[in-house]
């Protein structure tokens, strides 16, 4: 008797001190979120930044709150993001490109990036004290979600051609992939604009069904190999400065007490600040290894003439759906205010710092 009371007294402390050596982090969240996201499983940098954000609220949490992230493959529905954050039944939050509602809610597109627009200096500074964050708040407050800046990709290429372009003639009929504004803008110079699934570019690029593409820069245009079959990579004037976002079920997040509230917001700040700096970063890397690499490729700018009627045709565009939807014109102006402002200071600033000392 004495010694199976003893027996049970030892058990007694033992589970006692493995209470209280378990810390915090090794009880089990009181939070268990899901985010969905348009990327596939593994996708370098995307993927990478909604990773780092997970990681971030699990230990700033000290584990009260965890966030499980299911890709494409898991989800099958990358352009369904939206709908999914709206509905919460699945999903709280998700990670992907506010252009791809275009479709469903024009107005949601120019908090992505816009055809010869700011860069991302300057639309970060427009977004955080500018009004940029207040416009999309009010765009997005229609659909039940929170938008938050989920990361950039710095500027993108304008994109790989099978020829060379000299003037406006070799745009007609040509076949391209460009997503966004800028897509309509080149239909309007005669090129045939389509959009097929990243999976897929390759292939048509191969056989013709494209002429030319666009993806986004060195840090992920390499490894699609279509520098093998289209060796003009032309420098960007449609995508200065593309932002990616976290979306987040509204009812949701305001269900999460405000220290959680608080780190959710904060490490979603950080992973998108984090995957700008790993984008432009990686660019550099790979161009540096591409040049060495593949010696064939041909850096080009589109010609004069080429640029002023995209522009022109751009200009139109905006004045024509402005005219119909006070909330997308309220945000083109809104930019192109701002754009007024602060390129002035980049006219005198980084711009005059790179003219005067560019080897
Ligand atoms: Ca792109």
């Amino acid at each position: 008797m004495k010694l199976r009371a003893v027996g049970s007294f030892l058990v007694g402390l033992l589970v006692v001190g493995l209470v209280l050596s378990s810390t915090p982090a090794d009880a089990a969240p009181k939070y268990r979120w899901k985010l969905a996201m348009t990327w596939p499983t593994n996708f370098p940098i995307f993927g990478d930044a909604v990773i780092k954000m997970a990681d971030m609220v699990k230990s700033m949490s000290n584990g009260e709150m965890e966030i499980r992230i299911d890709s494409k493959n898991k989800h099958k529905a990358p352009f369904g993001i939206l709908d999914m954050v709206k509905s919460g039944r699945q999903y709280q939050m998700g990670h992907s490109a506010s252009y791809y509602w275009k479709g469903k809610d024009l107005n949601t597109m120019p908090f992505t990036t816009m055809p010869f627009g700011m860069t991302a200096p300057e639309q970060y500074a427009w977004f955080y004290y500018g009004g940029g964050m207040e416009l999309m708040k009010k765009t997005y407050d229609k659909h039940g979600v929170y938008s938050f800046l989920g990361g950039n990709t710095g500027n993108q290429m304008g994109g790989w051609f099978r020829k060379e372009i000299n003037d406006l003639d070799d745009l007609k009929g040509l076949k391209m992939r460009i997503p966004g504004f800028a897509g309509e803008v080149l239909s309007k110079l005669g090129v045939v604009v389509t959009n097929i699934p990243a999976g897929e570019l390759y292939t048509a690029l191969d056989r013709g069904t494209l002429d030319a593409l666009e993806w986004v820069g060195p840090s992920l245009d390499i490894k699609m190999g279509f520098h093998k079959i289209a060796p003009y990579y032309y420098t960007g004037w449609h995508e200065p400065a593309t932002e990616l976002q976290f979306l987040v079920n509204k009812d949701k997040f305001n269900s999460l007490p405000k220290h959680l509230q608080k780190i959710l917001t904060t490490a979603m700040q950080y992973a998108a600040y984090d995957m700008y700096t790993r984008s432009y970063h990686d660019s550099a890397i790979h161009w540096a290894a591409i040049k060495k690499e593949y010696p064939h490729i041909k850096v080009r700018t589109f010609p004069k003439s080429v640029i002023k009627r995209m522009k022109a045709e751009n200009q139109k565009l905006l004045v024509e759906k402005s005219a119909t939807n006070s909330e997308f014109k309220a945000i083109i102006d809104s930019q192109s205010a701002y754009m007024k402002k602060v390129r002035e200071w980049t006219r005198i600033s980084d711009f005059s710092y790179l003219q005067d000392n560019l080897e």
